[in-house]
């Protein structure tokens, strides 16, 4: 945890363009700031204190004899929801966005972090401090790219902001929540999303050119719980390509090595995380980590049809025989691939069993990933529910 230093010293200091996390960087934007003074401390991948962190927002860290918090983190409550009008053009419902829109016009926060997009790009991250309802919506949708939410810090206390939402992925929550004694807010509350498999936007180029019929026309994309990837391309038409099609072979260099390097899938210090992974196929997922995050969804929860989330099948073998698979950069032929998927779908891990199979999926993965390139960091950058998550699988060297 970041303690209270020479704040001051901080502020006089110039960003600098160094990344000290070199290639491990995931530009959450920290060192776009005189904020970067607390780099070291802060920053996701040189400094993992996710417990630490865990206990100073939620009160405790996980509970390491419950796999419920191995997986999903601290939480209070989880949930399916969807917004029973969806804000059209959003990610999923939207859920997010109404959050914000409702902690704004209520006065419960000045401005919300949250990412637009830039006019000529709408892939390209714009991050924002958003004032009005308009600004918020401007930045509905995923921008599946590495992002910069953070470099916007200074701006907050040059403005005098007192009360602030702040909306973002796991490593941007992590910094966030290093320097939150900084900042000078008497209240924040932090909306975060699950994150996964991010790019850059020339590796985010290279996955549409490999992986859609048509690159240049997708609007958004997300991969779903039916085991396929769903392209939403400009003419509203839904393209689907099932994962074990996927152009593994030449897609393994495409993911940032920060995200292969990440075991915080499920946003752990934010208090409140709106996914959809834990969630049937066409709602959305809600873990309440703490009683902030329950007042946050509270505010909507009259715009939401909500129901329990449901947990079904077992993804066990699956994730075994994946890893070696994936390894090898095994790709099926399509028409095997769409047979996999069409098998899986009706018999394979639903719910909070498919949220499972993917964190597993994950973590073997980037486990894997930073034995091989980054050995002397494993094992403080590995936190003990994630070792405890791999350990129940068999590894290639
Ligand atoms: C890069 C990325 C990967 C994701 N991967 C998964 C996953 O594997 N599993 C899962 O369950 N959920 C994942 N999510 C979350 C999911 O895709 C939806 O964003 C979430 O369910 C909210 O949907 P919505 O319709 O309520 O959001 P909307 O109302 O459309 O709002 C989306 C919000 O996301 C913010 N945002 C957009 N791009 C970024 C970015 N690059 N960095 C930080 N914030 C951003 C915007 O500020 C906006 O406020 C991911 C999100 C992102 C951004």
């Amino acid at each position: 945890m970041t303690s209270v230093q020479s704040h001051k010293k901080a502020k006089a200091l110039k960003p600098s363009s160094r990344r000290p996390a070199k290639e491990l960087c995931s530009e959450c934007g920290l060192c776009d700031t005189y904020y970067i003074h607390y780099v070291k401390e802060a920053c996701a991948f040189l400094n993992q204190q996710i417990p630490q962190l865990e206990q100073q927002t939620h009160g405790r860290s996980r509970d390491l004899s419950t796999p419920d918090d191995w997986y999903f983190g601290v939480h209070q409550d989880m949930m399916a929801a969807r917004k029973q009008q969806p804000i059209a053009g959003a990610q999923w419902t939207g859920i997010v966005s109404t959050i914000a829109i409702e902690m704004l016009k209520r006065g419960w926060v000045e401005g919300v972090v949250c990412v637009q997009n830039t006019d000529a790009d709408r892939f390209q991250p714009q991050p924002v401090i958003a004032r009005t309802a308009e600004e918020i919506l401007a930045a509905r949708v995923n921008k599946p790219t590495l992002s910069p939410n953070l470099s916007v810090l200074e701006q907050i206390e040059q403005s005098g902001l007192k009360r602030l939402l702040v909306i973002g992925v796991g490593c941007q929550i992590q910094a966030l929540r290093a320097v939150e004694q900084q900042l000078g807010l008497e209240k924040l509350y932090v909306l975060g999303t699950p994150c996964v498999d991010n790019v850059t936007r020339a590796g985010l180029q290279k996955f549409l050119e490999t992986t859609s019929r048509s690159p240049e026309t997708v609007v958004h994309y997300e991969f779903m719980q039916d085991f396929r990837v769903h392209f939403k391309h400009e003419d509203g038409s839904i393209e689907t390509v099932p994962f074990f099609g996927l152009k593994t072979n030449q897609l393994k260099d495409v993911f940032a090595p920060s995200c292969m390097s990440c075991f915080d899938y499920v946003n752990s210090l934010a208090d409140l995380v709106v996914g959809y992974m834990g969630a049937p196929f066409g709602w959305q997922w809600i873990v309440v980590r703490n009683d902030r995050g329950q007042a946050m969804l509270d505010l909507v929860m009259d715009q939401l049809d909500t129901q329990p989330v449901m947990s079904q099948g077992n993804r066990q073998q699956a994730v075994q025989q994946s890893i070696p698979a994936y390894d090898k950069g095994v790709t099926l032929p399509m028409w095997a691939a769409k047979l996999m998927g069409i098998v899986i779908e009706k018999i394979g891990p639903k719910g909070l069993e498919y949220a499972r199979f993917s964190i597993d999926s994950h973590f073997t993965r980037n486990y894997l990933y930073v034995k091989r390139h980054h050995p002397e960091k494993l094992d403080a950058h590995v936190p003990e529910y994630a070792k405890r998550i791999v350990g129940q699988y068999q590894l290639p060297d």
